[in-house]
């Protein structure tokens, strides 16, 4: 049994995350966001980085999602036993929220690797006795409830997380903030690493900024303004009281709201977007700050299929901890490769006859698009001129759906909505299938068992988009949007296909669709049912080429050598 004085020895990296998606069994996330933090944390344990994690327990989950006849999502709790996977420390953290005393718990999850790593993760919970039955549902829902809800989540957990980590004897060298949700914790360093008044001629020198901001890490994963979280002063005002001053606090995270991105950005000695054109986005969004680029990854060996991680075990042994390996895919034979993607295919086509009663075709090119529900992603672009798609597509494709939409999220909704309408439309047709519920486990039968993985969102609202890489992994192809990750990974024809402008090029919506079908008729058809040796050597360069280098291991060397290490 791994006790916590293992990890008290040496000086760690506090790695903060609203949602960590460790496993579909924890469902402590909601999209990317929270699988790309767990994929962080499975590399730091294979690479056996000094890292720890600190996130809400969120005890009643994201939701679990049913969908009816009529395609209403139809959201429950998702609760789930932490009993089961971690346990609970004795210590205790207090936070104060609306001139309450809130006690936090933390339950320790430790990550093993089979190379011996080690990461532990402490989920924080207020669900506890001595709190007041308000106080307690705080860590119960991810992203639920309103401002005063979301305010009082980033108190317990920026603030309580420091604490929290302070009272079980952790030392900390950096503080990596995943996103603006936990930049509350800078405010408590502010108020630890206050000098004394006597020490300094300057009433404004006793908040120790230079000491602050080395502690400091941010990256930011939102490309427009109205996605950052804000809060109105009067509702901190109620809710935070006897940290610092509300004058320095609107110093840092502005005049008029407070503003966790600024606040983060202000105090954070290194600040990095997840793709380089969202780091370009990003700089354009706050001129003044020095932001730099590290592009995402995912983890290879929990987003490797089964057939594909016995294939690659055979042919190119150490590659889910050296992901470069994938270098020497040529050693694969093209028939290797293409059984182990029938293998993967079939196992999709099963689930899904078993999920929604739809029997696909195991020859017919299938089409996957899984991710949240939410407008810019615009899952339904490919029914812009759904007589056109008929045309096109009918005998030849398949298509397969996933993604919850947020419970406020309207538009979302509508999507799932009218997705569902179509398939039923084209009964008969064109076979589409929505698959409820999008977890983890979902994601990698799905991302695993198409041929093409497509990406359609409104440029430039995809900061990186992860799932491509994922496909990648298994040898699917990205067929996609030139927005995020992809405008790295993109080669014409050789690892993927684009669809619209290239993006130096204005973003023009109306021409998406128009490209989408041109492309699909005439180039990615004709590929898939008459050229079955180019589509097997791109699959060849989806792995070599891309999962070589759009993995979480790479992208952990670089926030290590970029990021950690700097001061
Ligand atoms: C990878 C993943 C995502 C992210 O998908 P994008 O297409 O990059 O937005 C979201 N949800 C789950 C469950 C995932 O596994």
């Amino acid at each position: 049994m791994t006790k916590l004085e293992e990890f008290l020895k040496e000086p760690l990296i506090a790695y903060f995350s609203m949602e960590i998606g460790l496993s579909t069994d924890i469902p402590t996330y909601s999209g990317g966001l929270g699988v790309l933090a767990g994929d962080t944390i499975r590399s730091a344990a294979d690479l056996k980085l000094p890292l720890v994690g600190v996130t809400l327990l969120t005890k009643k989950g994201y939701f679990h999602q049913e969908i009816d006849e009529t395609g209403q999502q139809i959201e429950s709790p998702d609760e789930w036993n932490p009993w089961e996977y971690m346990k609970i420390l004795p210590e205790r953290a207090q936070v104060v929220i609306e001139g309450r005393e809130v006690e936090i718990a933390a339950w320790l999850y430790i990550q093993e690797s089979i190379t011996g790593g080690k990461v532990p993760i402490l989920f924080l919970d207020t669900d506890l006795e001595e709190n007041q039955p308000e106080d307690r549902g705080i860590t119960h829902f991810l992203y639920g409830g309103d401002a005063s809800y979301r305010l009082k989540q980033e108190i317990v957990l920026g603030i309580g997380g420091v604490r929290m980590l302070d009272r079980l004897g952790f030392d900390i060298k950096k503080y990596h903030m995943n996103e603006g949700h936990s930049s509350l914790l800078i405010l408590e360093l502010l108020r630890r690493y206050k000098r004394d008044i006597e020490e300094v001629w300057d009433e404004k020198l006793v908040w120790d900024l230079d000491r602050v901001r080395r502690l400091c890490v941010f990256t930011t994963h939102t490309p427009v303004e109205a996605g950052h979280d804000k809060f109105p002063y009067d509702l901190v005002e109620r809710t935070i009281s006897d940290l610092v001053p509300l004058e320095v606090i609107k110093e840092f995270g502005g005049e008029e709201h407070l503003n966790m991105t600024h606040l983060a950005l202000n105090l954070s000695h290194y600040i990095n977007g997840v793709a380089k054109k969202h780091r370009e986005v990003s700089q354009n969004m706050f001129p003044g700050y020095e932001i730099h680029a590290i592009t995402n990854g995912v983890h290879s060996y929990t987003w490797t299929s089964e057939p594909f991680k016995r294939l690659y075990d055979h042919y190119l042994p150490g590659w889910a901890n050296e992901p470069e390996i994938f270098v020497r895919v040529g050693k694969i034979p093209d028939e290797e490769i293409w059984k182990a993607h029938m293998e993967a295919k079939r196992e999709l086509i099963s689930l899904i006859q078993s999920d929604t009663g739809i029997q696909m075709d195991e020859g017919l090119l299938t089409i996957g698009f899984a991710r949240r529900a939410t407008a810019y992603k615009r899952a339904d672009l490919l029914f812009t001129d759904i007589e056109r798609l008929l045309r096109i597509g009918e005998g030849k494709i398949q298509i397969v759906y996933a993604g919850k939409a947020h419970p406020r999220d309207n538009p979302g909704k509508e999507l799932i909505k009218r997705i569902i309408q179509i398939s039923r439309e084209l009964d008969g047709r064109l076979k589409i299938a929505y698959l409820k519920n999008y977890n983890m486990d979902l994601a990698l039968k799905i991302v695993a068992g198409v041929d093409v993985w497509l990406n359609t969102p409104m440029r430039p609202y995809e900061a990186s988009g992860t799932s491509g890489m994922k496909a990648a992994h298994n040898g699917v192809l990205n067929f996609s949007v030139l927005d995020g990750w992809w405008i790295e990974g993109h080669i014409e024809g050789y690892t993927g296909w684009s669809i619209g402008p290239p993006p130096d090029v204005e973003a023009d919506p109306a021409k998406d669709a128009e490209d989408l079908y041109n492309k699909l008729e005439n180039v990615v058809l004709p590929t898939f049912y008459n050229d079955r040796h180019t589509w097997v050597r791109m699959m060849q360069n989806a792995i070599g080429k891309v999962a070589y280098y759009f993995n979480s291991h790479r992208m952990m060397r670089r926030y290590v050598t970029e990021a950690y290490i700097r001061d």
